[in-house]
This record gives structure tokens, sequence and C-alpha cells, in this order.
């Protein structure tokens, strides 16, 4: 068995749940995808990590400081985590993926997360598996979303 440890942690959760507060339908991790996603939206191409602030170095966030001591241990373990997330990153966007990243702070304002969310979601176009040119896809219309949910 492998470690069952980080999932369903309580942000993941929350994330979850706002998502489908919002009328988006997704599948939970996606063993086979880089970094395994914690949420995937199929129908958007886009998936969705729930990082810690302070292990995955949230930039400019004050939980993302450097304990004081033990720099020789933190400092080569966050880097390592930071390059191992970029990696992951790059390579799911090669692969077509809109990669979504909420910080674990946001989780505060849920109000400004499900706008940043909704709009991260749905505003890309999907360049590798759709010929619609950006603009036809955002004239899409509402229906056609709903209609096509099911
Ligand atoms: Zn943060």
């Amino acid at each position: 068995m492998r470690r069952v440890r980080s999932t369903n942690t309580t942000p993941e959760r929350k994330v979850r749940s706002l998502l489908h507060c919002l009328g988006f339908r997704f599948r939970l991790q996606r063993k086979d995808l880089p970094g395994k996603p914690d949420i995937v939206l199929p129908k958007y191409s886009a998936v969705v990590f729930v990082h810690g602030c302070f292990w995955h170095r949230h930039p400019g966030c004050p939980r993302a400081s450097t304990p004081a001591t033990n720099q020789d241990y933190w400092l080569p373990k966050f880097k390592r985590t930071v390059k191992r997330d970029q990696k992951n990153q790059r390579i799911l966007h090669q692969l077509g993926w809109n990669v979504i990243v909420v910080w674990e702070c946001e989780l505060r304002e849920l109000d400004r997360l499900a706008e940043r969310l909704t709009s991260a979601i749905t505003i890309s176009p999907v360049p590798y598996s759709q010929d619609l040119p950006a603009f036809q896809m955002a004239a899409e219309s509402q229906e056609r979303y709903q209609s096509s949910k099911k």
C-alpha cells in the first residue's frame, strides 16, 4: 500500500466542496498524472493542486517562512519540493492540462477563491484537443455547457 496520509486532508476537502458548490464536476486524484493532482476536471482539461504554503513555499506568504534553525535540513528539502512541483506542472502543461494551484492560505477567503477558481478553470481554452480558436470557445453559450454536462 502506498501512503494514504496525503489524501483527504482538510484543505483538499474544502476545495472539493467549493468546486462542487460552484457546479464543477471532477474526479479525484489520478495517480497516472505527474504529481498526482488533487482534483481533475476532465471537461475543462484542468487539474488542481492544493498546496500547503509551508512545504510548497508559497511565494511571499507568511506561512512559508523558513525555520531559523536547521537550515541545512530545511533548505534542500524545500528546494527539492519546489523543483518537483515545477517539473510536474511543466509536464502537465505539455500534456495539455491547465494547471491550477490553490494555496492553503487562500481557503481563508472562500469567496475570493471561488472567483479565482471559476475564471481559472473556465477561461482557459483547451488548445490541444479542440481545433476551435480561443474566441469561439469563449463565445460558447452557457446552455451548451449545461446540456453537455450530463
Ligand atoms: Zn500562502
